[in-house]
């Protein structure tokens, strides 16, 4: 078994990670088990951020590690919120007031379309001249008004016009097993099962 550092605070995302990867052989545990601070996020793209953050936790514990960075992109405002998805409206941080935002920003904009995008990158250590990144993205369109009381965040403004709702609207585990995340998830499996140090397609 060997062991390797989440860079995440978050319970939900502990078990998810911890699930997936011990058929694998990998223990995951979480940087506040280890004492670890949260990392500065200070770049324009998710990548760069998902990147830092392992960095930052596989210098301070010496081991594997993997983070993760996600967020909602609409082409037409420029791929705002972007990164900045979290705090949108400003601190502190509001799902309420960053969703009024948006509605704001998209009022006189025709163009709706968005995606949320997920990015998870692993470094063996912080002189990793690889790291392995898996991408997912999950496509839909954005409502001036919200719809549905399930997810989080932007989901009661997603709508995804093929299944005629908004993400607020789908049953958690249908939007767990189609999301940006779970669709990077699935990615990662497959690049890391297939071995670190091997070629991955
Ligand atoms: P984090 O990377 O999980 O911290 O997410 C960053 C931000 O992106 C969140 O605070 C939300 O605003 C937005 N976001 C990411 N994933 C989702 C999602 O599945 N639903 C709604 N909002 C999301």
């Amino acid at each position: 078994m060997r062991r390797l550092v989440l860079a995440s605070s978050n319970p939900g995302k502990l078990r998810e990670f911890h699930g997936l990867l011990a058929p694998l052989q990998w223990d995951v545990v979480s940087q506040t088990t280890l004492g670890i601070g949260e990392a500065e996020e200070p770049h324009m793209t998710f990548l760069e951020n998902a990147l830092a953050k392992a960095r930052h936790v596989a210098s301070l514990s010496g081991l594997p590690a993997l983070a993760d960075d996600s967020g909602l992109c609409v082409p037409a405002l420029g791929g705002e919120p972007g990164v900045q998805s979290a705090r949108y409206a400003g601190e502190p941080r509001s799902d309420q007031r960053n969703n009024d935002k948006l509605v704001q920003a998209l009022a006189s904009v025709e163009d709706r379309r968005a995606f949320y995008v997920c990015v998870l990158v692993f470094v063996e250590s912080i002189q990793d001249p690889v790291p392995l990144v898996a991408e997912g993205r999950w496509a839909g369109e954005m409502l001036l008004l919200p719809r549905g009381d399930d997810g989080f965040g932007y989901d009661p403004l997603f709508y995804l016009p093929e299944l005629g709702c908004t993400a607020a609207e789908l049953p958690p585990d249908r939007k767990n097993r189609m999301s940006h995340r779970a669709q990077a998830l699935a990615q990662f499996h497959d690049r890391l099962r297939c071995g670190v140090t091997t070629e991955c397609p």
